[in-house]
């Protein structure tokens, strides 16, 4: 059984002493992984990563919202890794919005400069004919609101979805998957399971958000890729159907979406 793990973090330093061991896991479990990246570092040690597994691990670009505040980037150093990276880089991602960590001196300044980078790099996935990999917390409404306004037919996921069926239904008409972290294997949020059991299956995609949110039964460890048969095994639960049918559609959703050849 072949599993996609289309959202890990391999490139994180919390993989520093055991990178290769944790990788020869998702060799012998067939789990492939797609590593997104926060900035300019871990966006180069992904594609390091994939560079070194073709077939295996793939990478996505981008510069995470929560860093706004810290750090400036340059769209030109991610246009560079792109081009220089074509069979490495799969997509453009974390991009999105974070309201969550907002400091409450300067909120606005701050919204509006999240706002202003997820165009940005918007504009960086549609010119290179990459899907994005959406990342939003506390900013549904605002985050639709600029994915409506940018196009009418978008390729993207909305990563750890934990929104409710309106919001589902927006992005789904836009073009985009729902991914689905280990959250949904210990939540009582009874709407977003209810999201799981409508949505249909051509629709979602799995993942771990690795070394984050690893699921039942392995709650408070070190999250890693191939524990995102959990997640498949949650899906299949909600849905009434089996593992394997869980694992061959969001396997075939995630090579259609990120045009994985393997
Ligand atoms: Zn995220
Ligand atoms: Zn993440």
């Amino acid at each position: 059984m072949q599993l996609i793990d289309t959202h890990a973090h391999l490139n994180y330093k919390a993989f520093n002493k055991d990178r290769s061991e944790v990788i020869q896991r998702c060799i012998d479990n067939n789990v492939q992984v797609l590593n997104a990246s926060s900035q300019l570092s871990t966006s180069q040690q992904a594609v390091e990563i994939a560079r070194a597994h073709p077939g295996q691990m793939f990478a996505s670009v981008g510069f995470h919202p929560i860093h706004l505040d810290k750090k400036d980037y340059s769209i030109e150093d991610y246009q560079e890794l792109i081009t220089n990276n074509p069979e490495q880089i799969v997509a453009v991602g974390e991009i999105g919005l974070d309201y969550y960590h907002l400091e409450s001196d300067n909120i606005d300044e701050l919204k509006k400069r999240q706002k202003e980078n997820f165009l940005t790099q918007l504009n960086l996935a549609q010119d290179n004919k990459l899907p994005t990999i959406i990342h939003c917390r506390d900013a549904y409404e605002d985050t639709l609101d600029i994915l409506e306004g940018f196009s009418s037919k978008q390729e993207g996921v909305m990563h750890c979805y934990l929104g409710g069926r309106d919001i589902a239904r927006r992005l789904i008409s836009l073009g985009f998957y729902l991914g689905f972290t280990g959250i949904i294997t210990f939540t009582n949020d009874e709407e977003l399971l209810s999201v799981i059991k409508e949505v249909p299956l051509a629709k979602i995609l799995i993942e771990t958000d690795s070394p984050y949110l690893a699921p039942q039964p392995v709650r408070g460890k070190r999250n890693e890729p191939v524990y995102v048969k959990h997640v498949a095994e949650k899906i299949a639960q909600i849905k009434n159907t089996s593992i394997e049918e869980v694992a061959v559609t969001t396997s075939e959703n995630a090579r259609q979406l990120f045009r994985l050849n393997f």
